[in-house]
C-alpha cells in the first residue's frame, strides 16, 4: 500500500492531524494501539483562559481558545456529534493569599475573571470561606468521545492500523519511509507520551506528568459549570463527573493510586455538601516538556519523518491549532509559529 503520510498515535493530536491531511486531499494511514487511559481519553477536557496558582492567562489563549471553538464545532456538526460547549469555572479559594491573588486579577480589568455576588446559591452545595470567583468563558470538550468517533471513521474507511509501532520495522529513507507493507512520503509522530521513546525525538525535553482523576456519582450537582478548589469537579459523560487531577512527576507505575483516592476524597467530604459515590478511578500520562511549547514540525536532520506532540496539559487548546499549522506545512510549506516548531531543538536532535 503506498500513502502520502503515516501518522502514528490516534490521541487527539493524531486524530487532528490526520483529519487536516484527509480534507487537504492527501492519503494517510494511522496506526495506533488503542490505549484507553492514554491521556486523550481520561483529560477533564478544559480549555481555561487563566491557570495556575496565580491565576495567569494560559499562552496564546487569545488565538487557541477562538480557533478551537471553532475546529471543534466543525467536528461536531462532521461527526453528528455534541463535543464542545462554553461554560464557566467557579473558583472558591482556599485561603486569603488565594483570594487575593484573584480579586488582584478581576482589579486588572481581567476579562476572564468575576465576582460571584455574595448572596449566591453556592452554600448550599459546597462549604467555603473565601467567597467565589466565576471564571470564563471557558470551553468544555469531549476530546475522548471524539478521539473514538474519528477511531470508527478511520476505520470504517480502512486507514486505521490497530497495533503498536515499532521502528525496528521501519526503512527510513531520505524521499519516504515504509513500514512493513506500507510506503509513505512522511510518518508523522503523535504519540504522547510514548514520543520520549521515540528514537529519533527522544533527546527532546521530555518532562512526563502523571495524572488521576475520579470517575464520581454527585445526584443533585449542577451540570453547567465546573466547580475548582485546587481539584475540580467537572460535568462527564452520563450525568457523573470527573474530578482531578494530580500532577506527578515522579510516578513509579502507570497505575491509580490509593493516596490521590484518598486526598481526593478527603477534598471532598471537606468541600462538598452532598453525598457522592466513586464510580472509577483513572491515571494516564501527560507528554509534557519543559518548555510547555509543543513540538511541531519535520525533524530537522530526518526530513522524512515529522512530530505533533508536547501538548503537555494543554492539548485540548493547543492540538487544533498546531495540527492545523503542521498540516498546512506538509502541504503549503508554510511556517510553523517559531515558538512551537521543534527545528528550534536542530542542535540536539542533530547529534
Ligand atoms: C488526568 C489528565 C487530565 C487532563 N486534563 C486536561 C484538560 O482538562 N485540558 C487540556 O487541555 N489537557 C488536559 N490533559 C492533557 C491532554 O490530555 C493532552 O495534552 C493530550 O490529550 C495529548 O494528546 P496526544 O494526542 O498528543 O497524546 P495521547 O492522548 O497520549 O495519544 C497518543 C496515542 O498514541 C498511541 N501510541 C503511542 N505510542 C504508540 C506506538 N508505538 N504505536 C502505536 N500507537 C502508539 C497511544 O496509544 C495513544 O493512543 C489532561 C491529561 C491528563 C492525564
Amino acid at each position: 500500500m503506498e500513502v502520502d503520510y503515516i501518522v502514528v498515535g490516534q490521541g487527539i493530536s493524531g486524530s487532528l492531524l490526520s483529519r487536516n491531511l484527509l480534507t487537504a486531499g492527501k492519503s494517510v494511514v494511522v496506526i495506533d494501539e488503542l490505549n484507553v487511559n492514554s491521556a486523550s481519553r481520561i483529560a477533564g477536557g478544559i480549555i481555561n483562559p487563566v491557570t495556575g496558582m496565580r491565576q495567569v492567562r494560559s499562552w496564546m489563549i487569545e488565538e487557541l481558545m477562538p480557533f478551537a471553538h471553532s475546529v471543534y464545532s466543525e467536528i461536531g456538526k462532521e461527526l453528528n456529534l455534541d463535543i464542545v460547549r462554553q461554560i464557566a469555572i467557579l473558583d472558591f479559594p482556599a485561603s486569603r493569599d488565594a483570594e487575593d491573588t484573584l480579586r488582584g486579577k478581576h482589579g486588572e480589568q481581567n476579562e476572564f475573571v468575576h465576582a460571584e455576588p455574595a448572596d449566591n446559591e453556592w452554600e448550599r452545595y459546597f462549604r467555603f470561606n473565601y467567597g467565589a470567583w466565576r471564571i470564563g468563558p471557558c470551553l468544555l470538550v469531549d476530546i475522548g468521545g471524539f478521539a473514538n468517533e474519528w477511531r470508527k471513521r478511520l476505520k470504517d474507511t480502512g486507514a486505521l492500523v490497530e497495533e503498536k509501532f515499532v521502528w525496528s520495522e521501519c526503512k527510513v529513507m531520505t524521499d519516504g519511509v515504509v513500514y512493513k507493507n506500507i510506503a509513505a512520503k512522511k510518518i508523522i509522530c503523535c504519540e504522547g507520551a510514548g514520543g520520549a521513546d521515540n528514537p529519533y525525538f527522544n533527546m527532546l525535553p521530555w518532562s512526563k506528568d502523571k495524572g488521576e482523576a475520579l470517575i464520581v456519582s454527585i445526584p443533585g450537582l449542577p451540570a453547567d459549570i465546573i466547580f475548582r478548589q485546587g481539584i475540580s469537579i467537572v460535568p462527564w459523560h452520563d450525568g457523573l463527573f470527573w474530578v482531578g487531577a494530580a500532577h506527578d512527576w515522579k510516578y513509579t507505575d502507570l497505575q491509580p493510586t490509593l493516596s490521590f483516592r484518598e486526598k481526593t476524597s478527603a477534598q471532598l467530604d471537606y468541600w462538598l455538601k452532598l453525598p457522592y459515590t466513586i464510580v472509577d478511578h483513572l491515571a494516564g500520562l501527560r507528554p509534557a516538556n519543559l518548555e510547555r511549547k509543543p513540538f511541531a514540525g519535520l525533524h530537522p536532520v530526518h526530513k522524512s519523518i515529522g512530530i505533533l506532540n508536547g501538548m503537555g496539559g494543554k492539548g485540548v487548546s493547543m492540538a487544533p491549532y498546531f495540527a492545523d499549522q503542521l498540516a498546512a506545512h506538509l502541504v503549503h510549506h508554510t511556517p510553523i509559529l517559531p515558538a512551537a516548531d521543534v527545528g528550534r531543538f536542530a542542535k540536539i536532535l542533530s547529534r
